[in-house]
């Protein structure tokens, strides 16, 4: 999916696109920034990826996406928050390079909390993933 063309039937295509949307939006308003990069890159994801993938990544290029189980995380595509968190490892990645382990992995990864903050959340977690605590965060090991 992309801009002028048809929406998709697929639903964690179009919210992945709607999400990025969303994201590249406050940058731009906010920041006055021009995409990921800040030279208008094109914001690129991929949805459905490996068999009930209970996670979402920024993996250098693009958001990688899973379904999540349906047990204890639902699509990780129907929360703006986790797309703004992933985006937001984009912006970090072209402006303070921080890596993903100690101090440097705990920053990055709280950068991406804080600006992800402007959008609401909450609908990723089952209710059993809510009721027995089960986070996408996990400060011990932060992806
Ligand atoms: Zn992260």
């Amino acid at each position: 999916m992309s801009e002028h063309k048809p929406r998709s039937a697929d639903v964690e295509v179009a919210e992945a696109y709607d999400g990025a949307g969303t994201t590249f939006d406050f940058y731009a308003q906010v920041f006055g920034r021009q995409s990921i990069d800040n030279r208008g890159m094109r914001i690129d994801s991929t949805v459905h990826y490996g068999s009930r993938f209970d996670n979402a990544l920024w993996n250098g290029r693009e958001i990688v996406y899973g379904d999540g189980d349906g047990r204890i995380f639902l699509r990780f595509t129907g929360s703006v928050d986790v797309i703004g968190h992933e985006l937001t490892h984009g912006v970090t990645q072209y402006t303070a390079a921080l890596g993903y382990s100690g101090q440097n992995g705990a920053l990055n990864e709280h950068i991406s909390d804080a600006f992800a903050r402007w959008s609401s959340s909450g609908s990723l977690a089952t209710p059993r993933g809510r009721r027995t605590g089960s986070s996408a965060r996990s400060c011990s090991a932060p992806l």
